[in-house]
């Protein structure tokens, strides 16, 4: 035992704290007592994943609803797997959301008693654990270099026995403190590694939230879990963070699951009591018929920003993830179908098993649903954000006449079932772009108009000048309409379909083809929204000067 000390004095000599001190520092939540505490710990390795935005959907909900605490953790040890200010994206991202905690790393900056929380930042809390364990021979220094343990594997692989640095194969755990400490006032480099007791031909039972009671082999590696460049691995790292800022579940990619029986032992082998674990089930995606992970390079929806950049309502993101997150989501939206998510009591027993498949199609549907409930006002709002950042000239254009573009989102807002014209706010500008010059000139001379060939162009004509001198605005939409149907009689068109087909050589064609002319001349196109809220939007001036312009084109 002594000997133990020895080493770990020599490893560690400035380290004079002991695990009893970090205790005082990092005392109990003063919480209800089911409340549950919860983290989000990306690594800043990059982007938001849809699988991270769906963990911390998760993690936050089950803080919220036992009134307990979600907080984040950057877990930045990697240092050669950092991408620079991917931890501030990080960050910035779950504030869009709306999910972004209030206790922990909070990108610039961190609030909370329990940090801090940025794992580089915690170098000497783990030193105080790791010579913990070095002193009571639970934790040991390896001097084994890259090719010697290479030389381990490829000896492991031919043999065909379990690969890894365990048992008769982990060569440094056979070294007398002496020699260790010799080799370490020699200079050679060294981690340092846990002692495992387990034996990988026994079982534990282990519990998971989602899964249930699990049998899974008892660890025997002896793991990494202090690097030469003086960090320690995410094994050892969550472990002591999880145990000092008091995390009650662990909510995290079901990647982690095998790794499960080398945490508890961890755990074991602190005296500390485990958190419950809950593996979430990965995103998956069909692809060719097969299901797949989703893929951070192959899909772009793996990242959260493919959803802003094409205009996805966060609320949409959320309630899609909230689909895949808990079968009888979609059950309960329906018997709420006004109430907010957050009234939604989610339950891991209610998550499949399976991997969750990401459904575009389903997303792009609650997202139309959404839009199309937005008020003009709230459109006007959610456009002028999304276009500030993804599309400039658009939000200028907004800006330019703020009353104008409302007017053309509260097109049909007031009927009873209102069209649901947008999926997303990206394809908002393609479709009524028409309203605005120089867009309009542009559209109407890019490509021959489509008016129908089987009129002649001077009847085309006609009707157009006759509609814009007999339009009176301040008609109702159906007086309008009989307007219409009026001067497409008079012309020998027949009211409605079903007239023209049942009499097809009585007339030339039917209303919809004159309104087809009108539509075309003020749109350029034969889809467009509903005309008549286009006639009233664009004023008499407007639709003259527009039907005048149609008019020159046609010669
Ligand atoms: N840093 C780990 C990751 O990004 C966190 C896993 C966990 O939540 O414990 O996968």
């Amino acid at each position: 035992m002594e000997d133990y000390i020895k080493l770990a004095n020599v490893i560690f000599p400035n380290i004079t704290k002991t695990i009893d001190d970090l205790e005082k520092e990092y005392p109990s939540r003063n919480l209800p007592a089911n409340a549950e505490v919860t983290r989000f710990a990306p690594s800043p390795t990059g982007f938001l994943h849809t699988g991270s935005l769906f963990t911390v959907l998760v993690a936050k909900k089950v803080a919220d609803q036992s009134k307990g605490v979600f907080y984040t953790r950057l877990e930045d040890t990697d240092t050669k797997r950092e991408v620079e200010g991917s931890g501030e994206e990080l960050l910035e991202q779950l504030k869009i959301f709306n999910v972004a905690p209030n206790e922990g790393y909070l990108g610039n900056h961190e609030e909370g008693i329990y940090g801090p929380y940025k794992q580089s930042l915690r170098a000497d809390i783990y030193k105080v654990v790791i010579k913990d364990l070095l002193m009571r021979g639970r934790a040991y220094p390896c001097f084994c270099s890259q090719d010697e343990l290479k030389a381990l594997r490829e000896e492991q692989e031919k043999n065909k026995v379990i690969p890894g640095y365990y048992g008769k194969y982990a060569k440094c755990r056979n070294l007398t403190v002496d020699e260790a400490i010799k080799r370490i006032e020699n200079g050679d480099p060294y981690v340092i590694r846990f002692k495992s007791l387990g034996d990988h031909e026994n079982k534990i039972e282990v519990h998971d939230e989602i899964r249930g009671d699990l049998s899974l082999s008892q660890n025997d590696q002896d793991i990494v879990i202090y690097k030469s460049d003086g960090l320690p691995t995410y094994h050892f790292a969550h472990l002591v963070d999880d145990h000092f800022m008091h995390t009650t579940i662990v909510t995290r990619g079901e990647e982690w699951l095998p790794s499960l029986p080398i945490h508890l032992e961890l755990f074991e082998s602190m005296n500390w009591k485990a958190p419950k674990y809950a593996h979430l089930p990965v995103i998956m995606k069909l692809d060719n018929g097969n299901k797949r992970k989703l893929s951070k390079r192959k899909d772009s929806e793996a990242a959260i920003s493919y959803f802003l950049e094409d205009g996805y309502p966060v609320s949409a993101v959320k309630e899609y993830l909230y689909t895949i997150a808990n079968s009888n989501y979609e059950e309960w939206r329906m018997e709420h179908p006004d109430a907010s998510y957050d009234e939604f009591t989610f339950s891991f027993d209610k998550m499949s098993l399976d991997g969750a498949l990401f459904d575009l199609e389903k997303l792009r549907n609650i997202s139309k649903e959404l839009i199309g409930k937005y008020s003009k006002d709230e459109m006007t709002e959610e456009m002028k954000k999304y276009t500030k950042v993804y599309d400039r000239n658009f939000y200028e254009l907004i800006l330019k006449d703020e009353e104008y573009f409302t007017k053309i989102m509260d097109i049909e807002k007031d009927k009873p079932n209102p069209r649901k014209d947008y999926v997303t706010y990206s394809e908002v500008f393609s479709k009524i772009k028409f309203m605005y010059e120089p867009y309009y000139t542009e559209l109407m001379t890019s490509s021959p108009l489509p008016f129908n060939p089987n009129f002649d162009k001077e009847l085309i004509k006609k009707i157009l000048l006759e509609f814009v001198d007999t339009l009176d605005l301040n008609n109702d939409e159906q007086t309008w309409f009989s307007s219409l149907k009026t001067l497409a009689n008079k012309y020998g068109f027949a009211n409605n379909m079903k007239e023209f087909k049942k009499n097809p050589t009585s007339y030339i064609g039917q209303v919809g083809d004159v309104a087809e002319m009108v539509r075309i001349s003020l749109t350029s196109s034969k889809q467009s929204p509903n005309i008549y809220y286009i006639l009233k939007i664009l004023g008499i001036n407007e639709i003259r000067r527009r039907i005048n312009f149609a008019i020159s084109l046609l010669n």
